[in-house]
């Protein structure tokens, strides 16, 4: 019955993103393909309003943390010395009745095919998740290269060139935000798993003495950014250390979020030790070490990594946020009408104001207001429909305040602002708008 009632929850979650212009399949039109999606106008303005949240939280406002915007396509020692080519790989089997692709590690039973039930499978393979291309005219493995499955790599192999153009000392962290590709076997649950995704990832680096302080420190601050950035409450978020940890690490945590279809990781936090910077001083013949002036002294640093998907988080917020109300609904009229709305921080919403005229005859002062309003805030000018309607436009996307200008408008100086959750109305003068807005988004 719950099974039921979350597969129920996730089809409307994917057919109003596909409705309003959140997410689509990508190439639709041929058909799809597996894996890969679109962000359509709430889509990718949310998405910008994500990244920038997490570039100001990580970055902007921290004397310790730099940015970095490196190549998807590197050279393929970077991702010999990261294991990548070895080692990052899915054990997978395919059901010869089917035809379909499974992990073995994702199968209940791996002597039968969850697909079809027949127990003619091939033997488990080595399925490599790199996508591989090749850099110039001639294709052939000298000239093989592979897009890059997480964006952390070039952080390492960068460190230096960062750290003595922006003058920084040990600890100090670098931060990417950027596409990754990995050519997952079993791509699902709408965008969760894609074969082409974005990453927004930090790697702290530090001495090794003083690797779980920071470990604990960026712990805290990743659980604080959910809690109060996005909402996430305790029911909705969860920790997951982990008990088996990679040989190299000292310890590592998955943030969880609760997806309709289950528990899902949205965010690692991982002390990963000196692994990465004695490998790619390994590959590269490099010394990827740091002199310690104070102490006269070389030390391997230590990296800390945060490493969350954009993806996942914008997916996270969607399922968060998705609501449907009746009671709330007799306020505004109709006591049978269900409303949808998407109950979104104001700080991330697509669109954090609708500027709505009662009547068309009120557009031109309407569209005034709107365009001084769209330069601080996210704004949509909509004049077609009833007020009720529109209103239902807005909440179905989550936009948290809608602005009524009415015909006393002119004359006071004032209008109405519309709160999406509690539906409540309050008169605001103009003169005080911005700041009234600004308050409640919180920023
Ligand atoms: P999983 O166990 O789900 O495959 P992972 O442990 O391999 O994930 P990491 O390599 O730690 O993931 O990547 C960091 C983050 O990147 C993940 O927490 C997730 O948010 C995101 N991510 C990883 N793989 C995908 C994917 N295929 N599609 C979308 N996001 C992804």
């Amino acid at each position: 019955m719950a099974e039921n009632k979350n597969t129920q929850l996730m089809e409307k979650i994917v057919s109003l993103a596909k409705r309003r212009g959140f997410i689509f399949q990508s190439s639709e039109i041929y058909g799809g393909i597996n894996g890969f999606w679109d962000y359509g106008p709430y889509g990718a303005r949310m998405k910008r309003a994500v990244e920038q949240l997490w570039w100001r939280e990580m970055v902007e406002t921290r004397d310790n943390v730099e940015g970095l915007d490196s190549t998807i396509i590197c050279h393929p020692k970077v991702w010999k010395a990261s294991g990548h080519l070895d080692q990052f790989s899915d054990e997978m089997c395919d059901c010869r009745e089917c035809k379909a692709r499974h992990r073995v590690d994702q199968m209940e039973n791996p002597e039968v095919c969850p697909n079809c039930g027949s127990k003619d499978l091939t033997e488990p393979r080595e399925f490599n998740l790199m996508m591989k291309t090749f850099v110039g005219p001639v294709f052939d493995e000298d000239h093989a290269a592979y897009l890059r499955a997480e964006t952390c790599q070039p952080i390492f192999v960068d460190f230096h060139n960062v750290r003595v153009a922006a003058r920084q000392k040990l600890p100090f962290g670098i931060a990417q935000i950027g596409k990754a590709f990995r050519n997952e076997i079993n791509p699902r649950n709408f965008t969760f798993r894609s074969r082409e995704f974005t990453q927004m990832e930090m790697e702290f680096f530090c001495d090794e003495a003083e690797g779980m302080e920071w470990y604990e420190y960026w712990k805290g601050q990743r659980i604080k950014y959910y809690r109060e950035k996005l909402g996430f409450t305790d029911d909705f978020m969860k920790i997951h250390d982990h008990e088996k940890l990679a040989h190299y690490a000292k310890a590592a945590l998955d943030i969880e979020v609760k997806f309709p279809f289950g528990w899902g990781e949205l965010e690692g936090v991982h002390h990963r030790g000196t692994w990465d910077m004695s490998r790619h001083q390994e590959f590269s013949g490099q010394d990827m070490q740091y002199m310690d002036h104070d102490n006269k002294r070389k030390v391997m640093p230590t990296v800390i990594e945060t490493s969350v998907g954009l993806d996942r988080t914008i997916l996270a917020l969607l399922c968060n946020a998705y609501d449907e109300d009746t009671a709330e609904t007799q306020k505004e009229g109709k006591a049978t009408d269900v409303r949808t709305v998407l109950r979104f921080p104001a700080l991330v919403a697509p669109v954090q104001i609708a500027v709505l005229p009662l009547s068309k005859k009120l557009s031109e002062s309407a569209k005034e207001l709107y365009n001084d309003l769209n330069r601080h805030f996210r704004s949509e000018f909509d004049v077609t429909g009833s007020i009720g309607k529109r209103y239902r436009r807005q909440d179905e996307i989550g936009t948290p305040f809608c602005i009524t200008y009415d015909f006393e408008s002119a004359e006071d100086n004032s209008v109405t602002v519309r709160h999406r959750d509690s539906m409540q109305q309050e008169r605001v003068n103009v003169t005080q708008l911005r700041s009234y807005i600004e308050e409640r988004i919180g920023y």
